[in-house]
């Protein structure tokens, strides 16, 4: 489309930084999962990991995928099934409700009509015209129950990410694993600190310069999940439209914020509120983050300032 400019696309930067001095054994299990690029290594040598982990994150997607024909989200959004079959995708959906509440609305699921309509996936994005916005709009609904309402269109791209991190850190700590690194493209999840006892230094991206690291933090049973307007993104008319949308307007959010980082123990809770406080803004969200245990956040605005709530690790 003329005055169009793709700037990016699927590929979330790599967040990991010089994360571990090479240690003897390292497992590592890589591959295009959720439409991302998955890179999950371990600090050991783990034969019967590397094969069953791949086996899992197959079945993940078989729940998750939203464009699969035979995924369980993919039959509940199409009424194939009247309700979710396994408990993974309920408990998911019930997490999705509760940060909906949490982030008063910022974050809403059944945002799928209007995301639908901005296809941040294909080579030639385009701006949907606002009266298509403006019906998908009318489709989102406050406060639903997804485990029953079948009219909803529900897109879990905010937190789907997290809700897989959660689970393979799951299996890997069944497994007895106790050093690793979970990337699913970007949102990191590790598990305990490196096999010499020190943390992992994870890098967030600086939101300008794909590659380029604004700053690190050191973590050791940790999630860092960082939302940010470069991820899925074009230019249209000298405009940046992202994948980030604000449920009351059915555009991109324009709260003025380049990325949200969050730091904490749950990686459903980093990825829900990475994204909600995209929506919400620098003060509303520092706001929410302050009222919540044991969870920080960076927010870096459109000028490249960052903002950490009062217990964000110094550098
Ligand atoms: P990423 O998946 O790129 O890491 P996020 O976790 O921030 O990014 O989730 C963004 C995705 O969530 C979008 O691609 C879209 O599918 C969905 N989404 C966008 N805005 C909202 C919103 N306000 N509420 C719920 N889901 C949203
Ligand atoms: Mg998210």
């Amino acid at each position: 489309m003329v005055g169009m400019k793709k700037l990016c696309f699927c590929l979330i930067p790599i967040l990991l930084l010089c994360s571990c001095s090479r240690a003897a054994q390292i497992t590592e299990v890589n591959g295009f999962y959720f439409d991302t690029y998955v890179n999950i290594t371990l600090y050991e040598d783990n034969v019967s990991v590397k094969t069953e982990l791949p086996k899992l994150l197959s079945s993940l997607e078989l729940i998750y995928s939203p464009t699969l024909p035979e995924s369980e989200l993919y039959r509940l959004n199409h009424a194939l099934i009247r309700k979710p079959e396994s408990e993974e995708l309920r408990k998911t959906l019930e997490e999705a409700m509760y940060y909906e509440v949490l982030s008063g609305g910022a974050l809403n699921a059944s945002i799928g009509s209007v995301s639908a309509l901005w296809d941040f996936h294909t080579d030639s994005p385009a701006v949907p015209d606002s009266a298509s916005v403006n019906a998908a709009l009318k489709q989102i609904k406050k406060g639903a129950d997804y485990l029953s309402d079948r009219e909803l269109s529900l897109d879990l791209g905010c937190i789907a990410k997290g809700a897989i991190s959660f689970r393979v850190r799951d299996y890997l700590l069944d497994q007895g694993v106790s050093s690793a690194i979970i990337d699913l493209g970007g949102n990191v999840v590790v598990i305990g600190g490196k096999p010499d006892g020190r943390p992992f230094t994870v890098g967030i991206q600086d939101p300008l310069a794909k590659d380029k690291v604004l700053r690190t933090v050191q973590v050791k049973d940790c999630c860092v999940v960082t939302s940010g307007t470069y991820e899925r993104c074009f230019e249209a008319d000298g405009k940046l439209y992202h994948h980030i949308l604000d449920p009351q307007t059915g555009y991109p959010a324009e709260s003025g914020l380049s990325s949200v980082t969050i730091l904490c123990a749950d990686p459903v809770m980093a990825d829900a509120l990475s994204t909600a406080c995209m929506v919400l803004g620098k003060e509303e969200g520092l706001a929410l983050i302050e009222t919540i245990d044991d969870c920080e956040a960076l927010f870096i605005d459109g000028d490249m300032n960052m903002y950490p709530s009062s217990g964000f690790p110094p550098q």
